[in-house]
């Protein structure tokens, strides 16, 4: 039934996926809710080039922890969310990659939903996936893995970290989020499992961005490789033979493309 022009509008917050990095790869349902928007509350990863679809009267409010510093509480982004929801602002709150991929979006929905607000989620593109896809990487390349876990080299604190020795026994591709900073303690943890040191192993970094920068090693040359390249966050750490596929396709040597570019070269070599 359509809603009588006189009803209230239920409030409702949108989550939106921005992708990556690279403003094209937003999905057109991003676009159309970004323009809709009156208020955005928006993290660190999501950039400029994604803002400009804004409306130029949106308030923009951010509310990312840059690396090592003090976040918003989470408790605080709720509020704020309920509020502007509450007083009939269009709310989108645009988070890096997607939403529901180590983003807290779960979280927030929850919050949203018990505070009687209405929420829509719009998925993005993870960078898990499009990351290692921009260098060539296949990460559920069924000739050489089963399939791909995406896992958090950051434990949750007073909580336990992935079981790495049953993701090694199950010789998925390994795609580890906010890994990079602990990178010796995650190499640690994957050699003490049991991966063979010749694990091919890839670091991309702020994949899909300008500044886009990647290493294809091993993992026992990971730790080294992250601190010769001065390769920073954000970053993926990828393993598996997955790995060494792409690199014998010539990631290596690739200066950095597009998601698309990787995939038409990819299948260029057919
Ligand atoms: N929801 C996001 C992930 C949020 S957690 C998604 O689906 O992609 C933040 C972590 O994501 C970073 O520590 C990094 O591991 C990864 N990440 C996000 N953007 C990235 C990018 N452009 N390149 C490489 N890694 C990225």
């Amino acid at each position: 039934m359509k809603p009588h022009p006189n009803d209230p509008v239920r409030p409702t917050v949108t989550l939106v996926g921005a992708g990556p990095g690279d403003p094209e790869l937003l999905t057109l349902k991003a676009v159309k809710a970004l323009r809709r928007a009156t208020v955005a509350l928006v993290d660190d990863l999501v950039g400029a080039g994604v803002l400009r679809y804004l409306r130029r009267s949106a308030r923009i409010i951010h509310v990312g922890k840059r690396g090592g510093c003090a976040s918003t509480p989470q408790a605080f982004i709720h509020k704020l969310m309920i509020a502007e929801a509450e007083r009939g602002e269009r709310v989108v709150r645009i988070k890096g990659g997607d939403p529901f991929v180590f983003g807290r979006g779960a979280e927030e929905v929850e919050a949203l939903r018990a505070a009687g607000i209405a929420v829509d989620v719009i998925g993005g593109l993870t960078a898990g996936i499009a990351g290692p896809a921009a260098v060539g990487i296949a990460v559920t390349d069924r000739r050489f893995a089963p399939g791909v876990a995406l896992v958090t080299g950051h434990a949750r604190e007073g909580g336990s970290g992935p079981d790495w020795a049953a993701l090694v026994k199950s010789r998925l591709t390994l795609v580890v989020y906010m890994g990079i900073s602990r990178v010796d303690g995650v190499v640690q943890a994957l050699l003490d499992a049991g991966m063979a040191p010749t694990m091919p192993a890839a670091v991309v970094s702020a994949a899909t961005m300008a500044k886009q920068r990647h290493a294809v090693c091993t993992l026992g040359t990971l730790a080294a490789e992250v601190q010769q390249q001065a390769l920073a966050t954000p970053a993926v750490l990828v393993l598996g033979d997955v790995v060494a596929a792409s690199a014998a396709l010539g990631a290596r040597d690739w200066p950095g493309g597009q998601v698309q570019a990787a995939r038409a070269e990819a299948s260029h070599w057919g």
